[in-house]
């Protein structure tokens, strides 16, 4: 159905609103998207104009847009990027939200090239190192001070703060080296100045996830919170799942970020089960994470489901959480007037095998399963992504699936 509903009324039937709080309808009930793309009438049994297009999402969920808050999409700009339309409305993702893929020298083209023309809502989180992941981790984007130019940055936000929601730092030695902390110091000051938040990668120590920990403040982001590499696991040192639990309940966001190496079942299982959530749960995806192990935003909310996260908690780390980081208003989302931005989805019975970023497999019973995207008056049909067939590469340090 993509893009053949756009420009006429829209009547979506049979849907059951979720996460647009309490004055939403509950039970199943109908909308209608003017030519316009505003709520035109919401209730049952609806009438439609002779023109409207019709879409019967036969009793599944409708929530606000999903919302991802980490992918790579800088495509053609960057070696590991995927284009947005493979990860955003075709997967039931209306907003996405690009983590640092380009830096202050190749914003412009982002910008131009690939916030611009795409039918989803893009956020970009403005890379602290100057050329961001041009060629990721082949050249580093922060191997020492010549690489972030802040006078440049401050100019940079200045002419695009309305795509700029925060300032992303890639701390982990593949990048900085023995460069440590001073990174996400520089960033955090940076941040201050421009009153946006900071999101900072954990990963392999230097820089300590402690540390990290110890800079962020309320509104920040930890992304891999849930990593199971050795040194930057939560739940390998208790003192370190202490502070994270501290700093979680102080406002800093856990992010998932699962990535090609960074979210561990085991981790995430103990984590839940002693009662610390991730905020936020993003997918980290890019051309080397897509197609194994995380293929999309919705395969990724099954994995939180099946270690134990609740429904209605994993549908509010893909709307209202992220949101509130990109300052993306989830107010009146389901009343007259306002912007049809939605995503209808089931919850279906499965039996699929799926795997960690650690090479650990799960078996998932239940999935979520995107069913309609809807952006303004058009309804565009979503899936989750079938992966290709996996490939063995052979690369300058060995082998990898692919
Ligand atoms: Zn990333």
């Amino acid at each position: 159905m993509t893009g053949e509903t756009a420009g006429k009324p829209l009547l979506i039937t049979n849907v059951k609103p979720m996460a647009f709080g309490a004055a939403a309808p509950s039970g199943t009930t109908d909308i209608l998207v003017g030519a316009d793309g505003q709520i035109a009438a919401i209730g049952s049994s609806l009438a439609a104009p002779a023109d409207a297009s019709r879409i019967d999402a036969k009793g599944a969920w409708m929530s606000p847009g999903w919302v991802d808050l980490h992918v790579h999409i800088w495509h053609g700009g960057t070696d590991i990027s995927i284009r947005p339309s493979e990860c955003g409305a075709e997967r039931g993702v209306t907003t996405l939200v690009d983590a640092g893929s380009a830096g202050e020298a190749n914003f412009h083209g982002f910008r131009e090239y690939i916030i611009e023309p795409s039918r989803e809502r893009i956020k970009a989180f403005l890379n602290l190192g100057s050329i961001g992941l041009v060629a990721c981790n082949r050249v580093a984007e922060l191997r020492d001070i010549r690489d972030i130019d802040l006078d440049r940055i401050l100019e940079c936000y200045a002419q695009n703060s309305e795509h700029i929601v925060g300032l992303k730092v890639r701390a982990s030695h593949v990048i900085t080296g023995s460069w440590g902390v001073t990174p996400v110091k520089l960033g955090k000051k940076i941040a201050k100045i421009l009153k946006i938040p900071m999101m900072v990668h954990v990963g392999e120590p230097p820089a300590l996830y402690d540390e990290v920990l110890e800079i962020l403040g309320p509104g920040d982001v930890v992304t891999h919170c849930f990593n199971g590499k050795a040194g930057s696991s939560i739940m390998e040192d208790e003192d370190l799942f202490n502070l994270a639990e501290r700093c979680a309940g102080e406002g800093i966001r856990l992010d998932i970020g699962h990535g090609g190496a960074s979210f561990s079942f085991k981790v995430a299982e103990d984590a839940i089960a002693r009662g610390l959530l991730p905020f936020s749960i993003s997918t980290d995806l890019h051309g080397h994470s897509m197609n194994f192990p995380v293929w999309d935003l919705a395969t990724t909310m099954s994995k939180l489901l099946s270690v134990g996260m609740p429904f209605a908690r994993i549908v509010e780390a893909v709307t209202h959480a992220p949101a509130s980081v990109i300052k993306l208003s989830m107010e009146h989302r389901l009343s007259i007037g306002a912007r049809a931005d939605f995503t209808i989805f089931d919850l279906v019975d499965a039996d699929l095998e799926a795997t960690d970023s650690n090479g650990d497999v799960s078996r998932l019973q239940t999935l979520f399963e995107p069913r309609y995207t809807v952006i303004g008056p058009e309804a565009i049909t979503a899936s989750r992504y079938i992966p290709r067939a996996r490939k063995l590469v052979r690369h300058s340090h060995g082998y990898s699936w692919r």
